[in-house]
């Protein structure tokens, strides 16, 4: 028996205060659009859902993008939480197991 837990995890980002809505200097890839500092949520294939994650948007086609180092942790975040999903899964399936031989 092969036991699929579906998580969802929420967890609250917390990155150093930056200076929210403002116009910065960059402008976008796709539009040449000013990009302002915001945050957003960002969602990974996993199903893992990160809030309040600092970006970039662009004031014209609305395209985000996160800096490199905040690239780097989300890819870590990510990451670390689908390990202990995975442990978790085969937590659930060892308790289902023992549930049937019960
Ligand atoms: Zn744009």
């Amino acid at each position: 028996m092969r036991v699929r837990a579906k998580i969802e995890v929420e967890l609250a980002y917390r990155a150093s205060e930056g200076e929210l809505e403002k116009t910065t200097s960059l402008r976008c890839y796709f539009c040449g659009g000013r990009l302002r500092r915001t945050r957003t949520t960002y969602y990974s294939p996993l199903g893992i859902i990160v809030r309040d994650v600092p970006a970039f948007e662009c004031e014209q086609c609305g395209e985000v993008y996160f800096d490199a180092e905040t690239s780097r942790k989300l890819d870590a975040l990510v990451k670390n939480t689908a390990k202990i999903m995975e442990e978790e899964e085969d937590r659930l399936a060892a308790a289902f197991r023992s549930y049937e031989q019960a």
